[in-house]
Protein backbone atom coordinates (compact mmCIF):
# COMPACT_ATOMS: atom_id res chain seq x y z
CA UNK A 1 0.00 0.00 0.00
CA UNK A 2 1.39 3.18 -0.68
CA UNK A 3 2.38 5.50 2.31
CA UNK A 4 -0.25 8.14 2.92
CA UNK A 5 0.78 11.74 1.54
CA UNK A 6 1.39 13.96 4.25
CA UNK A 7 -0.39 17.28 3.64
CA UNK A 8 1.61 19.64 5.21
CA UNK A 9 3.08 23.01 3.51
CA UNK A 10 5.21 21.73 0.94
CA UNK A 11 2.57 19.38 -0.38
CA UNK A 12 0.36 22.47 -0.88
CA UNK A 13 3.07 24.07 -2.28
CA UNK A 14 3.33 21.05 -4.93
CA UNK A 15 -0.47 21.27 -5.53
CA UNK A 16 -0.14 24.58 -6.68
CA UNK A 17 3.21 24.27 -8.51
CA UNK A 18 1.78 21.51 -10.65
CA UNK A 19 -0.41 22.71 -13.52
CA UNK A 20 2.69 25.23 -14.32
CA UNK A 21 4.76 22.43 -14.36
CA UNK A 22 2.97 20.46 -16.35
CA UNK A 23 2.02 23.44 -19.14
CA UNK A 24 6.09 23.42 -19.17
CA UNK A 25 5.31 19.98 -20.77
CA UNK A 26 6.33 17.43 -17.51
CA UNK A 27 5.00 14.22 -17.02
CA UNK A 28 4.25 12.83 -13.92
CA UNK A 29 3.62 8.81 -13.71
CA UNK A 30 4.12 8.31 -10.08
CA UNK A 31 2.07 11.17 -9.18
CA UNK A 32 3.35 14.08 -6.40
CA UNK A 33 6.49 11.07 -5.78
CA UNK A 34 8.05 12.51 -9.14
CA UNK A 35 7.51 16.45 -8.49
CA UNK A 36 9.31 16.30 -5.28
CA UNK A 37 12.83 16.61 -6.74
CA UNK A 38 11.71 19.47 -8.63
CA UNK A 39 9.67 21.02 -6.32
CA UNK A 40 11.87 20.72 -3.34
CA UNK A 41 14.79 23.28 -4.52
CA UNK A 42 12.75 25.77 -5.35
CA UNK A 43 10.76 25.60 -2.12
CA UNK A 44 14.43 25.56 0.00
CA UNK A 45 15.01 29.19 -1.47
CA UNK A 46 10.72 29.99 -1.32
CA UNK A 47 10.69 33.67 0.67
CA UNK A 48 9.56 33.07 3.93
CA UNK A 49 6.21 35.10 3.36
CA UNK A 50 5.13 32.97 0.82
CA UNK A 51 5.89 29.85 3.08
CA UNK A 52 3.82 31.35 5.42
CA UNK A 53 0.89 31.07 2.91
CA UNK A 54 1.23 27.39 2.99
CA UNK A 55 1.13 26.72 6.28
CA UNK A 56 -1.86 28.79 6.56
CA UNK A 57 -3.86 26.53 3.79
CA UNK A 58 -1.94 23.28 5.60
CA UNK A 59 -3.47 24.59 8.87
CA UNK A 60 -7.31 25.11 7.27
CA UNK A 61 -6.91 22.04 5.70
CA UNK A 62 -5.76 20.28 8.45
CA UNK A 63 -8.58 21.52 11.10
CA UNK A 64 -11.44 21.15 8.16
CA UNK A 65 -10.33 17.15 8.23
CA UNK A 66 -10.58 17.34 12.03
CA UNK A 67 -13.68 18.24 11.41
CA UNK A 68 -15.18 15.77 8.72
CA UNK A 69 -13.27 12.69 10.45
CA UNK A 70 -15.68 13.49 13.29
CA UNK A 71 -14.46 13.27 16.43
CA UNK A 72 -11.10 12.65 16.54
CA UNK A 73 -9.76 16.08 18.27
CA UNK A 74 -13.38 16.78 19.29
CA UNK A 75 -13.79 16.84 23.31
CA UNK A 76 -16.92 16.27 25.16
CA UNK A 77 -18.22 18.52 27.96
CA UNK A 78 -15.45 16.55 30.50
CA UNK A 79 -12.44 17.49 28.34
CA UNK A 80 -11.54 14.12 27.36
CA UNK A 81 -11.32 13.71 23.77
CA UNK A 82 -14.03 11.64 22.24
CA UNK A 83 -11.95 9.30 20.70
CA UNK A 84 -10.50 8.12 24.05
CA UNK A 85 -13.47 7.79 25.02
CA UNK A 86 -14.14 5.46 22.32
CA UNK A 87 -11.07 3.78 23.35
CA UNK A 88 -12.34 3.49 26.70
CA UNK A 89 -15.48 1.47 25.42
CA UNK A 90 -13.30 -0.83 23.26
CA UNK A 91 -11.03 -1.36 26.31
CA UNK A 92 -14.14 -2.52 28.64
CA UNK A 93 -15.47 -4.90 26.04
CA UNK A 94 -11.80 -6.05 26.02
CA UNK A 95 -12.00 -6.53 29.49
CA UNK A 96 -15.29 -8.48 29.50
CA UNK A 97 -13.79 -10.99 26.62
CA UNK A 98 -11.02 -11.71 28.70
CA UNK A 99 -13.32 -12.22 31.74
CA UNK A 100 -15.90 -14.31 29.89
CA UNK A 101 -13.08 -16.57 28.19
CA UNK A 102 -11.23 -16.61 31.45
CA UNK A 103 -14.34 -18.32 33.68
CA UNK A 104 -15.49 -20.53 30.38
CA UNK A 105 -12.01 -21.87 30.40
CA UNK A 106 -12.96 -23.60 33.61
CA UNK A 107 -16.14 -25.07 32.68
CA UNK A 108 -17.14 -28.53 32.56
CA UNK A 109 -18.21 -29.80 29.03
CA UNK A 110 -22.09 -30.21 28.23
CA UNK A 111 -24.51 -30.65 30.88
CA UNK A 112 -22.00 -31.14 33.53
CA UNK A 113 -21.95 -27.61 33.77
CA UNK A 114 -25.54 -27.27 35.10
CA UNK A 115 -23.92 -28.12 38.52
CA UNK A 116 -21.33 -24.71 38.22
CA UNK A 117 -22.49 -22.34 41.07
CA UNK A 118 -22.79 -18.86 40.27
CA UNK A 119 -22.95 -15.94 42.74
CA UNK A 120 -25.66 -13.17 41.66
CA UNK A 121 -25.07 -9.47 43.39
CA UNK A 122 -26.87 -6.57 43.75
CA UNK A 123 -26.41 -3.53 45.56
CA UNK A 124 -28.61 -0.28 46.00
CA UNK A 125 -27.26 2.61 46.53
CA UNK A 126 -28.59 5.97 48.25
CA UNK A 127 -26.74 7.83 45.30
CA UNK A 128 -23.24 8.88 42.98
CA UNK A 129 -21.29 12.22 43.94
CA UNK A 130 -20.04 14.16 41.19
CA UNK A 131 -16.42 12.34 42.77
CA UNK A 132 -18.05 9.11 41.43
CA UNK A 133 -18.48 7.85 45.07
CA UNK A 134 -21.64 5.66 45.74
CA UNK A 135 -23.99 5.18 49.12
CA UNK A 136 -24.38 1.75 49.45
CA UNK A 137 -27.17 0.43 51.89
CA UNK A 138 -28.64 -2.57 50.83
CA UNK A 139 -27.08 -5.78 49.51
CA UNK A 140 -28.41 -9.14 48.19
CA UNK A 141 -26.47 -12.04 47.08
CA UNK A 142 -27.46 -15.50 45.28
CA UNK A 143 -25.72 -18.95 44.91
CA UNK A 144 -27.05 -20.27 41.95
CA UNK A 145 -26.54 -23.25 39.81
CA UNK A 146 -28.93 -24.67 36.96
CA UNK A 147 -29.19 -28.04 38.10
CA UNK A 148 -30.34 -26.76 42.15
CA UNK A 149 -31.30 -23.27 41.22
CA UNK A 150 -30.89 -20.93 44.37
CA UNK A 151 -29.21 -22.41 46.99
CA UNK A 152 -28.20 -19.87 49.21
CA UNK A 153 -29.37 -16.39 49.82
CA UNK A 154 -27.30 -13.27 51.64
CA UNK A 155 -29.26 -10.28 52.59
CA UNK A 156 -28.21 -6.84 54.29
CA UNK A 157 -28.87 -3.42 54.97
CA UNK A 158 -25.61 -1.51 54.99
CA UNK A 159 -25.11 1.61 57.10
CA UNK A 160 -24.08 4.24 54.34
CA UNK A 161 -23.03 7.04 56.68
CA UNK A 162 -22.57 10.44 56.75
CA UNK A 163 -24.48 11.57 53.53
CA UNK A 164 -22.34 14.19 52.29
CA UNK A 165 -22.78 18.19 52.05
CA UNK A 166 -24.97 18.71 49.14
CA UNK A 167 -26.38 15.24 47.93
CA UNK A 168 -29.39 14.92 51.01
CA UNK A 169 -31.93 16.07 48.28
CA UNK A 170 -30.72 13.62 45.55
CA UNK A 171 -30.56 10.80 48.29
CA UNK A 172 -34.17 11.09 49.55
CA UNK A 173 -35.17 11.70 45.74
CA UNK A 174 -33.76 8.14 44.42
CA UNK A 175 -35.16 6.98 47.81
CA UNK A 176 -38.63 7.62 47.22
CA UNK A 177 -38.38 6.91 43.20
CA UNK A 178 -36.50 3.76 43.54
CA UNK A 179 -35.36 1.42 46.93
CA UNK A 180 -37.67 3.05 49.40
CA UNK A 181 -34.56 2.93 52.57
CA UNK A 182 -34.47 5.41 54.80
CA UNK A 183 -31.19 7.60 54.00
CA UNK A 184 -30.65 8.36 57.75
CA UNK A 185 -31.40 6.57 61.28
CA UNK A 186 -33.10 3.37 59.47
CA UNK A 187 -33.18 0.87 62.48
CA UNK A 188 -32.09 -2.08 60.22
CA UNK A 189 -28.99 -0.59 59.03
CA UNK A 190 -25.82 -2.51 59.97
CA UNK A 191 -22.48 -0.74 60.96
CA UNK A 192 -20.50 -4.16 61.33
CA UNK A 193 -19.01 -3.90 58.56
CA UNK A 194 -16.48 -6.10 59.25
CA UNK A 195 -18.99 -8.76 59.77
CA UNK A 196 -20.28 -8.88 57.04
CA UNK A 197 -17.71 -8.65 54.47
CA UNK A 198 -16.48 -11.81 56.61
CA UNK A 199 -19.91 -13.49 55.75
CA UNK A 200 -19.81 -12.55 52.39
CA UNK A 201 -16.72 -13.92 51.87
CA UNK A 202 -17.47 -17.05 53.54
CA UNK A 203 -20.84 -16.76 51.30
CA UNK A 204 -18.96 -17.35 47.90
CA UNK A 205 -16.35 -19.18 49.62
CA UNK A 206 -16.55 -21.14 53.03
CA UNK A 207 -13.99 -21.27 55.13
CA UNK A 208 -11.94 -20.20 51.95
CA UNK A 209 -11.65 -23.42 50.46
CA UNK A 210 -11.55 -22.60 47.26
CA UNK A 211 -7.97 -21.14 45.68
CA UNK A 212 -9.57 -18.79 44.13
CA UNK A 213 -12.60 -16.04 45.05
CA UNK A 214 -15.27 -16.84 42.35
CA UNK A 215 -16.43 -13.30 40.49
CA UNK A 216 -20.14 -12.05 41.12
CA UNK A 217 -22.07 -10.89 38.80
CA UNK A 218 -24.57 -8.25 38.25
CA UNK A 219 -26.01 -6.67 34.95
CA UNK A 220 -23.57 -4.59 33.14
CA UNK A 221 -24.75 -0.98 34.00
CA UNK A 222 -24.28 -2.12 37.42
CA UNK A 223 -20.65 -3.30 37.53
CA UNK A 224 -19.24 -0.20 38.63
CA UNK A 225 -21.28 0.52 41.19
CA UNK A 226 -21.18 -2.97 42.54
CA UNK A 227 -17.21 -2.67 42.26
CA UNK A 228 -17.20 0.58 44.33
CA UNK A 229 -19.83 -0.29 46.79
CA UNK A 230 -17.67 -3.84 47.08
CA UNK A 231 -14.44 -2.00 47.97
CA UNK A 232 -16.24 0.72 50.13
CA UNK A 233 -17.69 -2.04 52.50
CA UNK A 234 -14.08 -3.60 52.53
CA UNK A 235 -11.86 -0.35 53.39
CA UNK A 236 -14.59 -0.12 56.01
CA UNK A 237 -14.00 -3.39 57.51
CA UNK A 238 -10.85 -2.60 58.32
CA UNK A 239 -9.61 -6.01 57.97
CA UNK A 240 -5.47 -5.66 57.28
CA UNK A 241 -6.11 -7.52 53.92
CA UNK A 242 -6.60 -6.95 50.17
CA UNK A 243 -10.19 -7.02 48.66
CA UNK A 244 -10.84 -11.05 47.40
CA UNK A 245 -14.47 -10.08 46.06
CA UNK A 246 -12.60 -7.62 43.52
CA UNK A 247 -14.28 -9.61 40.56
CA UNK A 248 -17.56 -8.22 39.54
CA UNK A 249 -18.60 -10.04 36.10
CA UNK A 250 -21.37 -8.99 33.26
CA UNK A 251 -24.50 -11.09 33.96
CA UNK A 252 -25.30 -10.64 30.13
CA UNK A 253 -22.28 -12.16 29.09
CA UNK A 254 -22.45 -15.36 30.98
CA UNK A 255 -26.03 -16.00 30.10
CA UNK A 256 -25.15 -15.87 26.84
CA UNK A 257 -22.49 -17.98 27.59
CA UNK A 258 -24.92 -20.38 29.15
CA UNK A 259 -26.76 -20.30 26.21
CA UNK A 260 -23.75 -20.74 23.72
CA UNK A 261 -22.73 -23.93 25.66
CA UNK A 262 -25.20 -26.04 24.68
CA UNK A 263 -25.38 -25.04 21.22
CA UNK A 264 -27.68 -22.19 21.17
CA UNK A 265 -27.34 -17.85 20.73
CA UNK A 266 -28.77 -15.41 21.88
CA UNK A 267 -28.10 -11.73 21.34
CA UNK A 268 -26.72 -9.42 24.36
CA UNK A 269 -30.17 -7.15 24.00
CA UNK A 270 -32.10 -10.21 23.93
CA UNK A 271 -30.73 -10.96 27.25
CA UNK A 272 -31.01 -7.88 29.06
CA UNK A 273 -34.84 -8.24 27.77
CA UNK A 274 -34.86 -11.57 29.58
CA UNK A 275 -33.51 -9.97 32.61
CA UNK A 276 -35.23 -7.48 33.18
CA UNK A 277 -38.81 -8.69 32.48
CA UNK A 278 -41.27 -7.81 35.08
CA UNK A 279 -42.68 -11.16 35.02
CA UNK A 280 -41.52 -11.69 38.71
CA UNK A 281 -41.49 -7.62 39.65
CA UNK A 282 -44.46 -8.25 42.54
CA UNK A 283 -44.08 -11.88 43.06
CA UNK A 284 -44.78 -12.66 46.48
CA UNK A 285 -41.99 -13.80 49.07
CA UNK A 286 -38.93 -13.11 46.51
CA UNK A 287 -37.74 -9.88 48.54
CA UNK A 288 -36.14 -9.47 51.60
CA UNK A 289 -39.06 -8.17 54.45
CA UNK A 290 -38.54 -4.56 54.21
CA UNK A 291 -39.14 -4.44 50.94
CA UNK A 292 -42.25 -7.38 50.51
CA UNK A 293 -44.53 -5.19 53.01
CA UNK A 294 -43.44 -2.24 50.83
CA UNK A 295 -44.68 -4.13 48.38
CA UNK A 296 -41.39 -2.12 46.91
CA UNK A 297 -39.38 -4.25 43.50
CA UNK A 298 -36.75 -2.55 44.13
CA UNK A 299 -34.76 -4.61 46.69
CA UNK A 300 -31.43 -5.78 46.23
CA UNK A 301 -32.07 -9.56 47.06
CA UNK A 302 -35.48 -9.19 44.72
CA UNK A 303 -33.30 -8.44 41.62
CA UNK A 304 -30.98 -11.22 42.17
CA UNK A 305 -33.79 -13.60 42.91
CA UNK A 306 -35.46 -12.55 39.42
CA UNK A 307 -32.10 -12.63 37.68
CA UNK A 308 -32.01 -16.40 38.63
CA UNK A 309 -35.77 -17.37 38.09
CA UNK A 310 -34.95 -15.68 34.35
CA UNK A 311 -32.19 -17.84 33.95
CA UNK A 312 -33.91 -21.19 35.31
CA UNK A 313 -37.00 -20.48 32.58
CA UNK A 314 -35.07 -19.81 30.17
CA UNK A 315 -32.00 -21.88 30.22
CA UNK A 316 -32.98 -24.72 32.55
CA UNK A 317 -35.28 -26.63 29.51
CA UNK A 318 -31.71 -26.33 27.53
CA UNK A 319 -29.94 -28.52 30.27
CA UNK A 320 -32.89 -30.58 30.43
CA UNK A 321 -33.18 -29.52 34.21
CA UNK A 322 -36.64 -29.98 35.82
CA UNK A 323 -37.58 -27.08 36.92
CA UNK A 324 -38.08 -27.12 41.12
CA UNK A 325 -39.13 -24.15 43.77
CA UNK A 326 -35.65 -23.56 43.94
CA UNK A 327 -35.74 -22.28 40.19
CA UNK A 328 -38.78 -20.51 40.00
CA UNK A 329 -41.25 -18.93 42.53
CA UNK A 330 -44.08 -21.61 44.10
CA UNK A 331 -47.74 -19.83 42.55
CA UNK A 332 -50.55 -20.19 44.93
CA UNK A 333 -53.67 -22.16 43.68
CA UNK A 334 -55.66 -20.34 41.37
CA UNK A 335 -53.82 -17.54 40.91
CA UNK A 336 -52.28 -16.87 37.48
CA UNK A 337 -50.03 -19.94 36.72
CA UNK A 338 -47.91 -19.71 33.63
CA UNK A 339 -44.46 -18.42 33.10
CA UNK A 340 -44.04 -16.68 29.73
CA UNK A 341 -40.83 -16.52 28.31
CA UNK A 342 -39.88 -13.81 25.19
CA UNK A 343 -40.52 -14.26 22.25
CA UNK A 344 -38.50 -17.33 21.22
CA UNK A 345 -35.52 -15.97 19.78
CA UNK A 346 -33.44 -18.27 21.13
CA UNK A 347 -32.36 -21.18 18.33
CA UNK A 348 -34.08 -24.21 19.76
CA UNK A 349 -33.13 -27.39 17.37
CA UNK A 350 -36.07 -30.10 16.06
CA UNK A 351 -35.82 -32.27 18.59
CA UNK A 352 -36.64 -29.73 21.80
CA UNK A 353 -39.08 -28.11 19.71
CA UNK A 354 -40.75 -31.49 19.48
CA UNK A 355 -40.49 -32.07 22.96
CA UNK A 356 -42.50 -28.17 23.73
CA UNK A 357 -46.10 -29.25 24.47
CA UNK A 358 -48.74 -28.30 21.70
CA UNK A 359 -51.34 -25.77 22.41
CA UNK A 360 -53.31 -26.80 19.49
CA UNK A 361 -57.01 -27.36 20.68
CA UNK A 362 -57.81 -30.99 19.96
CA UNK A 363 -60.67 -30.23 17.99
CA UNK A 364 -58.99 -27.69 15.86
CA UNK A 365 -58.83 -28.54 12.20
CA UNK A 366 -57.71 -25.99 10.49
CA UNK A 367 -54.13 -26.62 8.83
CA UNK A 368 -51.27 -26.97 10.58
CA UNK A 369 -49.11 -24.13 8.92
CA UNK A 370 -51.45 -21.77 10.61
CA UNK A 371 -51.06 -23.06 13.99
CA UNK A 372 -47.01 -22.58 14.10
CA UNK A 373 -45.29 -20.05 12.81
CA UNK A 374 -42.17 -20.71 15.08
CA UNK A 375 -39.55 -20.83 13.07
CA UNK A 376 -36.13 -22.60 14.31
CA UNK A 377 -32.86 -21.15 13.34
CA UNK A 378 -34.24 -17.81 12.84
CA UNK A 379 -33.39 -14.68 14.89
CA UNK A 380 -36.97 -13.39 15.75
CA UNK A 381 -36.59 -9.67 15.93
CA UNK A 382 -39.65 -8.08 18.05
CA UNK A 383 -41.40 -4.71 16.62
CA UNK A 384 -40.03 -2.04 19.28
CA UNK A 385 -43.97 -0.86 19.73
CA UNK A 386 -44.56 -4.12 20.40
CA UNK A 387 -41.53 -4.68 22.71
CA UNK A 388 -42.80 -1.89 24.50
CA UNK A 389 -46.08 -3.40 25.32
CA UNK A 390 -44.53 -7.02 26.26
CA UNK A 391 -43.88 -6.23 29.99
CA UNK A 392 -45.01 -8.71 32.81
CA UNK A 393 -48.41 -7.31 33.19
CA UNK A 394 -48.89 -8.23 30.11
CA UNK A 395 -47.50 -11.11 29.39
CA UNK A 396 -49.23 -12.61 32.14
CA UNK A 397 -52.56 -11.56 30.60
CA UNK A 398 -51.67 -13.34 27.60
CA UNK A 399 -50.46 -15.87 28.92
CA UNK A 400 -53.83 -16.23 31.42
CA UNK A 401 -55.82 -15.82 28.10
CA UNK A 402 -54.15 -18.66 26.59
CA UNK A 403 -54.62 -21.73 29.31
CA UNK A 404 -57.97 -20.06 29.21
CA UNK A 405 -58.32 -20.22 25.56
CA UNK A 406 -56.24 -24.22 26.10
CA UNK A 407 -58.74 -25.33 28.85
CA UNK A 408 -61.78 -24.31 26.98
CA UNK A 409 -60.69 -26.28 23.93
CA UNK A 410 -63.40 -24.90 21.89
CA UNK A 411 -61.76 -21.40 21.20
CA UNK A 412 -58.51 -21.25 18.88
CA UNK A 413 -55.77 -20.72 20.81
CA UNK A 414 -54.00 -18.69 18.65
CA UNK A 415 -53.85 -14.72 17.16
CA UNK A 416 -52.53 -12.66 15.41
CA UNK A 417 -50.42 -11.53 18.24
CA UNK A 418 -46.01 -13.02 17.66
CA UNK A 419 -45.77 -13.40 21.28
CA UNK A 420 -49.04 -15.54 21.85
CA UNK A 421 -47.99 -17.56 18.39
CA UNK A 422 -44.64 -18.08 18.87
CA UNK A 423 -44.40 -17.67 22.75
CA UNK A 424 -43.46 -21.44 24.83
CA UNK A 425 -45.14 -21.60 27.94
CA UNK A 426 -44.47 -23.51 30.49
CA UNK A 427 -47.32 -23.79 33.49
CA UNK A 428 -45.59 -24.40 36.63
CA UNK A 429 -48.90 -25.30 38.40
CA UNK A 430 -52.12 -26.68 36.75
CA UNK A 431 -54.51 -24.03 37.15
CA UNK A 432 -57.31 -26.72 37.47
CA UNK A 433 -57.28 -30.61 37.74
CA UNK A 434 -57.51 -31.99 34.25
CA UNK A 435 -56.06 -29.09 32.42
CA UNK A 436 -54.22 -29.26 29.47
CA UNK A 437 -51.08 -31.70 30.36
CA UNK A 438 -48.24 -29.18 29.65
CA UNK A 439 -47.32 -29.09 33.51
CA UNK A 440 -43.77 -29.61 33.59
CA UNK A 441 -43.49 -28.61 36.86
ZN1 LIG B 1 -34.89 -5.40 50.11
Amino acid sequence: MPKKQVKNAFYFYMKELEPQLKREGRVFPHGMADIVPIAHPRWKILPEKEKERFEKISKEYKAKMRGAEGDKYRQDNTRTLLSERRDEYADLQKKRTKERNSVKSQWPTGKLLASEKFYLLNIQTLCKTDDGDYLPCEIGAIEYSIKSGITKTLHRFIEPGRIPTGYRYECKSKSEDTHQIPIERFEKSDANYRGFWIQLENFVNPNGEKPEYPPFYCMGSDVEELEYSLNWVHDKACLGYANRLKRVYNLEGLVQDLFGHIGHSVSETQVIDLMTAHTWDFEPKTRCEFHEELECKFCSLGFVNRYAYAISDSVCPLFGVQITPKHLPIREEGSVSCVVLPPSSMKIDRNQEARMPSRRPQNDNRPQQQQQTFQPNTEYKMPKAQKRKADGNQQLEQGKQLIDDDNNGSESSQSSSPIRDETPIIPRKKKNEGGPDEDVG
